[in-house]
């Protein structure tokens, strides 16, 4: 339960009770040889628990194993609305009305004279839920809906999270369901394997437009039958309305969703009716891996290779990691998908912790489209790209450009002095940006700076200012200026910020009107596009040159997910990668033979060089203002866990070095990285280290924090 109680110097601060003690003297305590005072709690906030006992089971886990405090694990796990100090009488009010079981079974006679709530009766029959929009329109009174609601047969229910018209006229045709599709060998296969009863880890390996949706669908049929509740991570740009139209129309059941666009009191509706077990399917990013769900019994992990899982501040925990303990502790099925799944979790597979199941055709019978490589020095499109987007278009065909760099151009630079446009605050160059009919302006992309670019070299004065490098914008005049009559989408994050943008280019591209689409990673994931049938890919070449590990493995996986828009139906499909290194033995590999072959010989080398999945990492991360600060504090992180693991051959430290971009926003970042062969050896080590490190006071301005598992170097 949640408890208001003083803490420090602040009053009225959420805390939550974990345990009752009746042993403890009233006012003091002992606590690792610390002499604790304990205070009054001001209010119990609760009156009952708000965190489920599995959900608290999982705060532990969390807490425990990224080295986190637990309070801080179950705050994270409380909507943001509970985390405040109200007592939650003050809850947002449901909105929605459906009938209880009572109000399913009975007979008209129920309602005896009384015609009014005789004829909403029959009206709410007819839906899943009534809306306050349908109650007026069908001239159903609060007042009969509040006697309605007396006599048991009416109860209200949170207002589904898109409350928009076009869900209000949804909800009326739900009743008719769509049929499920005749599932294919290779599907059937992977249905009858996963087994409802009981904890298994299945990868659903299956190669882009294989029909990985239909296989969740189809198990999550299973799940719903047996009365159970189904969760669904999806990444964070993979909440497409695609997505959720496709399980909104196969399901006759409530499906609530959870993402980071949504307000509290959303979301607090949503976590409440998964709590009470009234949505039975929940749709949500990485955070709704801590939604109550009291009847759980299903986890689907949809493209579980995407980073957007991993948590990039505060507690770095990993979804599809947390989703597997949850699922191993629920002792219930978990499914994780990908054409281009994670190197851990193909290890995994490949030791048989994993249930491999493999899906290696598409579905729609069309063949996977082939990569071609187009040598280009830079990213302007060349002309044989031009001809072949041409070609497409004339088919009447739909097109999508990929190009990874939001803006105009990633640098502008003076040809006379050499000028860059670097950002002051920050180790990074400012991209320059060109909105429609606005001054360009100069962004820097780490720390949000934003100045309006200038018209002169602030060195040398010249005029002879040129942007340097290619982004969605640039590629875009490019395309306007060659196909003038042809409609041009950008879709990009600078582009799409309001709800509803991603929706209305959409809709011009389902009308399947020949059109050519510009976009960053916002396309290339999840979407069906069935006239697209090609696809050209950009500015890719940095990816062979990453510092970072798993490099390789991203760009692998990026390169596939986007060639795999193409073709996806009607059109067999082609992808046109321009690059300067089309001889480079990684693309080669990835070209020839596909993703699964590439990520062998990746793994291979992983094992040669002793990194994850072969071992064990974590990572201390640490920023100040000083990079002296935070490289003496890590070096003295690293002599205590030198103390604590003397001549360990198991352990080894790199650093403290500098992060690839060491300053950011005027602070300096740091980190020391920690190896070991074993993932208790590494996990005991932290635990001594961390609580060391807490013990001692870090200098004013500098923070730390654990990364176990790091997934960005
Ligand atoms: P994935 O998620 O693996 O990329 P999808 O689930 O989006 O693939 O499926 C791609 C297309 O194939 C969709 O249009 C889907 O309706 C279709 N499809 C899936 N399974 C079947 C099937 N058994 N028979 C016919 N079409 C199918
Ligand atoms: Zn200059
Ligand atoms: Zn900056």
């Amino acid at each position: 339960m949640r408890l208001s109680v003083p803490f420090g110097h602040r009053k009225n601060v959420v805390g939550i009770l974990l345990d009752v003690n009746e042993n403890t003297p009233p006012d003091i305590s002992q606590n690792q040889g610390k002499t604790v005072k304990l205070r009054h709690i001001h209010q119990v906030l609760d009156t009952k628990a708000a965190l489920d006992a599995d959900i608290l089971e999982l705060c532990q886990w969390c807490a425990n194993y990224y080295h986190y405090p637990l309070g801080e694990a179950c705050h994270l796990a409380l909507p943001s609305l509970l985390r405040k100090t109200e007592p939650s009488t003050q809850k947002p009010q449901a909105l929605w009305w459906q009938l209880t079981p009572q109000g399913q079974t009975c007979s008209a006679e129920t309602f005896g004279r009384a015609k009014k709530q005789l004829q909403a009766w029959e009206c709410i029959k007819t839906l899943t839920a009534l809306s306050p929009e349908q109650a007026k329109s069908k001239e159903i009174s609060r007042t009969t809906i509040t006697t309605l609601i007396k006599k048991g047969i009416l109860e209200t229910v949170p207002a589904p999270q898109s409350q928009t018209t076009s869900l209000t006229t949804q909800t009326e045709t739900k009743k008719v369901a769509d049929t499920p599709l005749t599932l294919n060998e290779e599907q059937i296969k992977a249905v009858n394997s996963i087994q409802m009863d009981r904890f298994t880890t299945y990868l659903l390996d299956g190669v882009t437009g294989s029909g990985k949706t239909e296989v969740y669908l189809q198990a999550i049929t299973k799940a719903i039958t047996n009365g159970k509740q189904v969760l669904v991570l999806v990444p964070e740009i993979g909440l497409t309305p695609q997505t959720l139209d496709r399980f909104e129309k196969r399901f006759n059941v409530p499906i609530l969703t959870l993402h980071s666009g949504m307000s509290d009191k959303q979301r607090f509706a949503t976590w409440e009716s998964a709590q009470t077990g009234s949505a039975s399917i929940v749709i949500g990013t990485r955070s709704a891996i801590f939604t109550p769900l009291s009847q759980l019994g299903l986890i689907i992990v949809d493209e579980e290779h995407d980073l957007s899982y991993k948590q990039q501040d505060g507690m770095r925990y990993y979804a599809r990691d947390v989703a597997i303990i949850r699922a191993q502790k629920k002792n219930i099925p978990i499914i994780l998908g990908s054409a281009t799944p994670s190197l851990e979790t193909l290890h995994n597979a490949l030791h048989g912790r994993f249930r491999h199941l493999q899906l290696t055709q598409r579905a729609t019978s069309a063949p996977l489209p082939k990569i071609q490589c187009v040598e280009a020095q830079d990213d302007h499109l060349s002309e044989e790209v031009i001809h072949a987007i041409r070609e497409t278009l004339d088919k009447e065909q739909q097109v999508l450009v990929f190009i990874n760099r939001r803006g105009y151009a990633p640098t502008l630079i003076c040809q006379d002095c050499g000028w860059i446009s670097q950002c002051n605050h920050c180790d990074n160059r400012m991209t320059l940006h060109q909105p429609a009919s606005q001054r360009p302006q100069l962004h820097c992309h780490q720390c949000e700076t934003k100045t309006p670019a200038p018209n002169q070299c602030p060195n040398c004065h010249s005029h002879r200012l040129q942007p340097l490098g290619h982004g969605t914008q640039r590629s875009e005049e490019q395309l306007n200026q060659r196909f003038k009559q042809t409609p041009i989408l950008r879709i990009d994050r600078d582009n799409i910020r309001r709800k509803g943008e991603l929706e209305n280019a959409l809709d011009t591209i389902n009308s399947q009107q020949p059109c050519i689409l510009v976009g960053t990673q916002m396309l290339a994931k999840g979407h069906h596009f069935s006239n697209v049938s090609l696809v050209v890919v950009l500015g890719l070449d940095n990816g062979f040159f990453s510092s970072d590990f798993r490099g390789s493995e991203r760009m692998g996986q990026l390169l596939t997910q986007v060639a795999g828009r193409s073709g996806r139906e009607k059109h067999s499909g082609t992808v046109l990668l321009q690059t300067q290194f089309p001889e480079h033995p990684l693309l080669k590999q990835l070209i020839e033979h596909g993703y699964s072959q590439l990520a062998t010989q990746l793994l291979a080398e992983r094992q040669l060089g002793n990194m994850p999945p072969y071992e064990y990492l974590a990572l201390i991360r640490c920023h100040a203002q000083q990079p002296n600060m935070a490289a003496g504090f890590l070096q003295q992180a690293r002599q205590l866990a030198e103390n604590i693991t003397p001549a360990n051959a198991d352990v080894q430290y790199i650093g403290p070095l500098p992060a690839i971009i060491e300053k950011r926003n005027n602070r300096y970042y740091y980190q020391l990285q920690i190896k070991a062969t074993n993932r208790r050896t590494l996990h005991h080590l932290l635990g001594i280290l961390c609580s060391q490190l807490e013990k001692q006071r870090a200098p004013r301005g500098l923070h730390w924090l654990t990364d176990v598992d790091p997934q960005e170097m």
